[in-house]
């Protein structure tokens, strides 16, 4: 889960990766902080409709290659972002964690508490990054399943 930050920690982020410190570049992050789960453009777009889609775009490919931000993928196929937790550096991710899709309200969470296993592939293989993805029912929905049975 993300932890909160205020809108100090932001800027300070912004500047740290060499990022002017503009208005919208300020929300997305506060918004991305605020959930415990990977949110996409679309997500995003409604929240903040008078940002226009092209900036929004332009902000989460900036924050990516910077390392603030990874790309994972939901069921189906759509591009969500997820605040980096390790040492993501500019253009060298590290989010070597599992990604749990929950099938019922569709969300993608971020997986940190679990070790990965250290994986071997055949020789001649550069692997450049790991993904491990993961789906069923989350706590959320998985709680309201069981409600539902009872
Ligand atoms: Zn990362
Ligand atoms: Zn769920
Ligand atoms: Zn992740």
């Amino acid at each position: 889960m993300a932890q909160v930050k205020n809108n100090y920690q932001f800027e300070d982020m912004l500047q740290k990766h060499n990022l002017k410190k503009t208005a919208p570049r300020l929300r997305v992050l506060s918004m991305m902080y605020s959930k415990n789960t990977a949110t996409s453009q679309p997500d995003l777009e409604s929240v903040m409709n008078d940002i226009d889609r092209v900036t929004l775009y332009r902000i989460l490919n900036t924050f990516e290659e910077k390392g603030i931000i990874h790309k994972v993928f939901d069921l189906n196929g759509t591009a969500n972002y997820a605040v980096c937790h390790s040492d993501c550096k500019e253009n060298h991710h590290h989010d070597e964690h599992l990604h749990f899709n929950c099938t019922a309200c569709k969300n993608v969470y971020c997986i940190n508490e679990l070790n990965m296993p250290r994986l071997t592939l055949p020789a001649g293989f550069e692997p450049q990054a790991f993904t491990l993805y993961a789906s069923g029912l989350c706590p959320k929905c998985s709680k309201k399943g069981a409600a539902r049975v009872n």
